[in-house]
């Protein structure tokens, strides 16, 4: 048995034998892990409010030999997001950042720069700001995936877009001019490919304390929510759940 103590981030969890919970867990140390939280069910006590999807926590768990699901043994909560009134938008969001890290990471593969941009986006979620920290979240979790399109050319004849309009579809890869562009397929504006660029190049930190209205970046945060649906091969239940708000 080898025993591990570490930060991780609360996924989801769902019911297991009569008593038990079975926990997805996104650990620093040895990335996405699947762990039986014993009587969490029976006994609250235990694990509390750790359980809550996107809590940051210290994991302590042990590896059992054989065994697929590691030994939760007990979750220490760093913070929580039930420590801040939960309103349907940030709820919504939270989800939403579960669902596509439950969704694109493989289990047991390391990946520090993904669980670093999930804690600055859970920390500016934490202080109720919700459009921007998700839009953030979105474009670089489809660049940190090698997932994000070069947005300066187009796919299909290499004219230089910089500064321009591009186009882009559920059925190719890349963005494309005015002439390339699919039926179908949907205007991304200069406006939003600067915005892009300016989030690729700041915290989020530093961006959400501009004022984010829901509508800002409206037409960015949907392309790169369509862009991690294309490579997630599924709706993100959530991000449309949290586009209805
Ligand atoms: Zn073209």
């Amino acid at each position: 048995m080898i025993e591990h103590v570490g930060e991780a981030i609360v996924l989801r969890t769902w019911p297991f034998h009569e008593a038990d919970l079975v926990v997805s867990l996104f650990t620093r140390e040895q990335g996405r892990v699947k762990g039986v939280a014993r009587h969490a069910l029976k006994s609250r006590r235990r694990f509390g409010g750790a359980l809550e999807p996107m809590t940051h926590v210290r994991a302590s768990y042990a590896e059992r030999r054989g065994q697929e699901l590691v030994r939760l043994d007990a979750l220490e909560i760093l913070s929580s997001p039930l420590s801040r009134p939960v309103d349907y938008e940030r709820t919504a969001a939270l989800e939403m950042v579960a669902e596509v890290l439950e969704a694109a990471l493989p289990e047991g593969a390391v990946e520090d720069a993904v669980f670093r941009l999930a804690l600055a986006v859970l920390d500016e979620l934490q202080v109720g700001r919700v459009w921007m920290p998700v839009t953030y979240f979105a474009l670089w979790m489809n660049r940190l995936m090698g997932w994000m399109p070069e947005l300066g050319r187009c796919a299909a004849c290499g004219l230089d877009l910089r500064g321009g309009t591009v186009w882009y579809s559920a059925v190719n890869d890349g963005v494309t001019c005015a002439d390339d562009r699919s039926a179908g397929g949907t205007a991304l504006s200069a406006e939003s490919v600067a915005t892009a660029a300016r989030i690729f190049r700041g915290t989020v930190k530093g961006l959400a304390e501009e004022d984010w209205p829901k509508a800002r970046a409206a037409e960015l945060r949907r392309f790169a929510i369509e862009v991690l649906e294309r490579h997630l091969e599924g709706r993100l239940m959530t991000a449309r759940v949290l586009a209805r708000g």
